[in-house]
């Protein structure tokens, strides 16, 4: 086995001890190679538990916050599900995993990074990748079933209420600049407008999102 290897059977070791992640999650986790969504130079890094550089300043999460969000999103086989900010792509490969049977719509205001993330994603079959502004690419490509951000907002953009399916869950680190709360809205399946319900799962520090939902 080889170091990497060695790292990978660390983290779920740990993440089996101290969290109470579904296995849908623990799998995807397996399946998915981090080290294939970074720049060569940092493989050894790949299982670290840490944020790494993707390039433009950007980064590719910590894998124990990738895990929880992926664990607090509850996805399912079939979910339709919209990701805002691509990144390198290795969060939605992940959750192309998950949903096997759904479909995936991820969007990068970066075009390098959406480029990149189109070659890294090709053998997702059930992912599209789009660049572009979230805003703008959530209303046309939606309704869905869980929308998920890996940026900060300073707060859940109304427009989306409208876009979420019956039973739908919206999840993203909401607050200031260098502090978000993960935030969790549901949508309990009555009229649209009403029945929906927001929790607070902890503090969390994203970059800040872009374009027209983020900080002004
Ligand atoms: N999920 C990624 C990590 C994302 S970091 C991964 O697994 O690697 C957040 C990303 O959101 C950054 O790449 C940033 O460029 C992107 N982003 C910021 N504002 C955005 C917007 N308005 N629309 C789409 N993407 C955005």
């Amino acid at each position: 086995m080889d170091n990497l290897d060695l790292k990978k059977r660390e983290l779920i070791l740990y993440w089996r001890s101290a969290f109470n992640f579904s296995e849908d999650v623990f799998l995807a986790f397996v399946k998915v190679p981090r080290e294939n969504f970074i720049s060569p130079e940092l493989r050894d890094l790949a299982y670290n538990d840490a944020p790494l550089p993707t390039s433009e300043h950007q980064t590719i999460s910590q894998p124990t916050t990738v895990m929880m969000m992926l664990n607090f999103l509850d996805i399912r086989k079939d979910s339709k599900i919209l990701e805002i900010g691509c990144g390198s792509g290795y969060n939605a490969a992940l959750i192309s995993v998950i949903a096997e049977k759904g479909r995936i719509v991820t969007c990068e205001i970066v075009e390098s990074l959406a480029e990149k993330a189109k070659k890294n994603l090709v053998d997702y079959k059930n992912v599209e990748v789009i660049y572009g502004d979230g805003a703008q690419i959530a209303g046309e490509k939606g309704p869905f079933d869980r929308i998920i951000f890996t940026a900060a907002i300073p707060k859940v953009p109304e427009e989306l209420f409208g876009l979420l399916n019956d039973g739908g869950i919206i999840l993203a680190p909401v607050g200031e600049l260098y502090l978000q709360e993960m935030t969790r809205v549901k949508k309990i399946g009555v009229k649209a407008g009403e029945g929906f319900t927001t929790e607070e799962l902890g503090e969390f520090v994203f970059v800040p999102m872009r374009g027209e939902w983020g900080f002004k």
